[in-house]
């Protein structure tokens, strides 16, 4: 099975990828993680993604395109994944059917998590990450038993540079899913939208149901 998950920035679209992979058992690509990958490792693809990144753009499609399909031919892709944060527009979409479509699979489901913009600003301001093993935490919606340390591994937290607050607006203009991705997605039959603007649980449980219906 392959899946989609879109939303905009702070839909809930990371912490909702890794509840469900946990659920599924599907292997979980997320092309920001794979970025921020390469930016700590201070590889080539990094240096190049962080001029992107840093300002709240996306990665130019050829890149991330690139990337994308080199992961995807690995062997433990073979039976499906789970998208996080791919595609963001329809040319990534279509990149993304003809690879799967040349190995005779299709994207399944394409599960929307929607959120009004004033809630994803908010959201946004509040969110942190663990350096060491990239659990995600909210100051006010999903807090660390201890501030600033991970429950799971006691690693430090740090705030993402573009969720900084000047960048998030940029964020959100330039990187909500596009009305053209949505439609490609409803065209192919596909598409389930699911409220966003409820409990961290209650979403899980949804984005299951979308996923067995
Ligand atoms: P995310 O963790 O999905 O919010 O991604 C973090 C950053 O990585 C984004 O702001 C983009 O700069 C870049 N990025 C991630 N996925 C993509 C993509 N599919 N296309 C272009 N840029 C991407």
């Amino acid at each position: 099975m392959f899946i989609v998950l879109l939303g905009p920035p702070g839909a809930g679209k990371g912490t909702q990828a890794q509840r469900l992979a946990a659920a599924t058992r599907l292997l979980h690509i997320s092309t920001g993680d794979m970025f921020r990958e390469n930016v700590k490792n201070q590889t080539e693809l990094g240096q190049l993604a962080s001029t992107f990144m840093d300002k709240g753009d996306l990665v130019p499609d050829g890149v991330t395109i690139r990337m994308l399909l080199e992961r995807i031919s690995r062997p433990d892709a073979a039976e499906g994944a789970m998208f996080d944060g791919f595609p963001r527009n329809v040319v990534q979409a279509i990149a993304l059917d003809e690879a799967l479509a040349a190995r005779g699979s299709k994207i399944d489901r394409a599960l929307l998590i929607a959120v009004p913009d004033d809630e994803l600003i908010s959201r946004l301001g509040g969110r942190w990450i663990c350096r060491n093993c990239g659990t995600l935490y909210h100051e006010r919606n999903d807090p660390p038993r201890v501030p600033g340390a991970c429950d799971r591994c006691g690693g430090e937290l740090y705030q993402r540079e573009d969720d900084r607050p000047e960048v998030v607006r940029t964020r959100l203009e330039k990187q909500k899913p596009p009305a053209d991705l949505i439609q490609h997605y409803r065209d192919a039959g596909v598409l389930r939208e699911i409220d966003g603007l409820r409990s961290l649980d209650a979403v899980t449980e949804s984005l299951l149901e979308a996923l067995a219906r």
